[in-house]
């Protein structure tokens, strides 16, 4: 298999509402995977300085651009991690919106599309309010003991989260233009 193949995964199957997440970091990892773009190897890139585990499958949606100048990060809500590389057809819920060192980088949260287990959760409301209060705690947390702020701006629903996949998708699209120019 060519490890870049990820380069040619479209960003979902109905965008903006039903995105593509390839994984990056399974649920309940301290280490800190993330794919290496030359290559396409998933990369080690730390453990975590701060003794806290993701709270769901973590990684992007292919073929965006975030405001951060990466891919659009995305968490998945799974009831068993799977694995680094993974492809997860999700279904957009939300938006958790947050800073780092002072640029925007959102986090989108998505479901299992297909998985009847989450046929109910299509709105921040159907969530377990708690579980959007880890996942808050998780990422105004996880870069303390680097001394990295990081400033969490709350949650948004799925009209702004698809609205930034749109966008994201849209950035994607204008910077590829630029390259072939
Ligand atoms: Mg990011």
């Amino acid at each position: 298999m060519d490890p870049l193949a990820y380069r040619n995964v479209p960003p979902g199957t109905h965008i903006p509402s039903v995105v593509n997440a390839i994984v990056e970091i399974p649920k309940g990892r301290r280490n800190k995977f993330e794919i290496d773009k030359k290559t396409g190897l998933i990369r080690l890139d730390r453990y975590l300085y701060s003794s806290s585990h993701y709270p769901g499958d973590y990684g992007f949606i292919p073929q965006t651009l975030a405001e951060d100048g990466d891919y659009l990060d995305i968490l998945v809500m799974v009831n068993e991690p799977t694995f680094s590389g993974c492809l997860i057809e999700a279904r957009v819920v939300g938006l958790f919106k947050m800073k780092d060192r002072g640029v925007n980088d959102y986090k989108v949260l998505g479901v299992p599309h297909t998985d009847p287990l989450f046929a109910e959760i299509r709105r921040l409301e159907d969530v377990p309010q708690h579980y959007l209060k880890e996942v808050e705690h998780f990422f105004a947390t996880y870069k303390q003991l680097e001394g990295i702020v990081t400033e969490t701006l709350g949650w948004a629903g799925p009209e702004e989260a698809t609205a930034e996949v749109r966008a994201s998708v849209d950035r994607y699209l204008a910077q590829l233009r630029e390259s072939v120019r």
